[in-house]
């Protein structure tokens, strides 16, 4: 952190709206990359709750705050409120980060970065391949868009818990994004064996197996995963879940969700300073601080 004595009147203050908020690892990622380039701003985290959303981006644009993150349960909710919402905002219907530009706020969806460089490395054994993606919430939504915009899988399936919610995620990307393709399942895992080896990536984009329910997968059978797959899961804390320990075992290589938050928070911070997070300082220390 930096020194108390190093803010004053030019200090800039951006930080993280959600609730609850205290488990966030971004102050900690934007601060340290605020030292590292000798930046004065600072990173704070608000707690803000649905109800309180309206009056909070009053006060920050009252208050000349000049940016934020918006987590779980503002993601969704925060788009109605802003003067502008870049289209993949709007196309993924979450905003995770605001600019506030003279009293102007400006969305965007950043996580679509964070999932598009975590998973690029990969774009020729997804091209014309199978994709599975397991979840119907924001991060799905962001990963769906991603996938679609970016990669060319030949086919995909939304798997989720509540079934009517995956099925009404696929008829939106049907109209939305004009991929036809797409088939919608209720997560019931011996059902589902065929369906997740059948796929050449997996990914999980719930919070199934998230610190502190760490002994959770959204499928615990083996034979789900194989040496010939990519399973990646958005989930960070802890950096191997249940489902990644699996499918390792299992043969697959495995993705966890560290590098898709620094890049969404690497963008973000670009988005605030116009200068360039320290991307391999921070994944280096955030890895090593996890796993202490
Ligand atoms: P969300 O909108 O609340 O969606 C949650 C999803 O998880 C829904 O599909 C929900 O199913 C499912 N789910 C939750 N608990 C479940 C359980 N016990 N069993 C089965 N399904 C369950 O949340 P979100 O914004 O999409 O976030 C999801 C995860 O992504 C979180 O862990 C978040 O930390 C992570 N994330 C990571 C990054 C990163 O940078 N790595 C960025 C964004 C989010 P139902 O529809 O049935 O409720």
């Amino acid at each position: 952190m930096q020194s108390s004595n190093k803010f004053n009147h030019t200090t800039q203050i951006v930080g993280v709206m959600g609730h609850p908020i205290k488990h966030s690892y971004s102050p900690l990622m934007h601060n340290i990359s605020f030292e590292i380039l000798n930046l004065n701003y600072i990173y704070l985290p608000f707690d803000v709750t649905v109800t309180n959303l309206k009056t909070a981006l009053k006060g920050m644009v009252a208050l000349g705050i000049k940016g934020v993150n918006v987590t779980l349960p503002l993601k969704e909710k925060i788009g109605q409120y802003l003067n502008e919402v870049s289209d993949e905002a709007g196309i993924v219907g979450a905003v995770n980060t605001v600019v506030n530009e003279n009293g102007n706020l400006h969305g965007y969806n950043t996580d679509v970065h964070g999932i598009i460089e975590t998973i690029a490395p990969f774009r020729d054994e997804i091209n014309g391949q199978t994709v599975t993606v397991i979840g119907a919430g924001g991060a799905a939504r962001g990963v769906l868009y991603a996938l679609i915009k970016e990669f060319k899988p030949e086919k995909i399936n939304i798997v989720n818990r509540t079934a009517d919610k995956a099925e009404s995620l696929k008829e939106y990307f049907i109209s939305k994004m004009l991929f036809e393709n797409i088939y919608a399942y209720e997560l019931l895992p011996p059902d589902l064996v065929g369906l997740f080896s059948d796929s050449k990536m997996i990914i999980n984009s719930t919070s199934i197996g998230m610190s502190p329910d760490i002994d959770d997968a959204p499928t615990t059978i083996p034979e789900s995963f194989h040496k010939d797959q990519i399973v990646f899961d958005v989930v960070y804390t802890p950096l191997k879940t249940k489902m990644l320990e699996i499918a390792e075992s299992q043969g697959a290589l495995a993705l966890n969700g560290l590098k898709m938050f620094v890049e969404q928070g690497a963008k973000s911070f670009e988005l605030w300073t116009e200068q360039l997070m320290p991307k391999e300082k921070i994944f280096k220390t955030l890895k090593s601080y996890m796993e202490a």
